[in-house]
């Protein structure tokens, strides 16, 4: 089955140090996410990355600190990661990957039949999407050690969620 790897959020707004969305230790799962990439270009499978990009004035700033404004800093792709060549860029301005965006449509151009979710936040942008993508009928891995939350009990809780509910492998 063709697959493509989905990188959720890893922004300057999620990663660097005085962000306002920092989530701690994120930092640990930038090698595991690069470790993906050299495995998808091996396996041939697109890699996609799901960006938050915001107006200033988003009413999900109403219950999150304002990030990754569009056409800002903050909302571009850490260094570490930034996309290459034919790496697709997918703006979102939810908590799911495929909430106005064209992400379905891509996947399914693409004759893609299961994501490979990886990045930030794992209880929330990863779970939603992953969520989404069970319902529309996608396979799901999920990289555990290439996912981050702002809370350890909140990342086990998502994690077991993910596998238990959804019936996501965890890989
Ligand atoms: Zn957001």
């Amino acid at each position: 089955m063709k697959k493509a790897l989905i990188i959720i959020d890893m922004l300057n707004d999620f990663v660097k140090d005085d962000a306002p969305l920092k989530v701690p230790g994120i930092e640990k799962i930038i090698r595991p996410i690069k470790r993906e990439i050299e495995k998808a270009k091996k396996n041939n499978f697109p890699v996609i990355y799901l960006c938050d990009s915001h107006d200033p004035d988003d009413p999900e700033f109403r219950i999150y600190p304002p990030h990754a404004v569009k056409n800002t800093g903050g909302a571009k792709v850490i260094a570490e990661l930034r996309p290459q060549g034919s790496d697709i860029i997918i703006k979102k301005i939810s908590l799911s990957g495929f909430y106005n965006t064209k992400l379905k449509e891509v996947l399914d151009k693409m004759e893609i039949g299961g994501v490979i979710i990886t990045g930030c936040i794992t209880n929330i942008c990863v779970y939603f999407t992953a969520f989404e993508a069970t319902v529309r009928g996608y396979g799901v891995d999920v990289v555990e050690d290439a996912v981050a939350a702002i809370k350890k009990e909140d990342h086990d809780c998502a994690i077991r969620q993910m596998k238990e509910v959804l019936k996501a492998n965890i890989i």
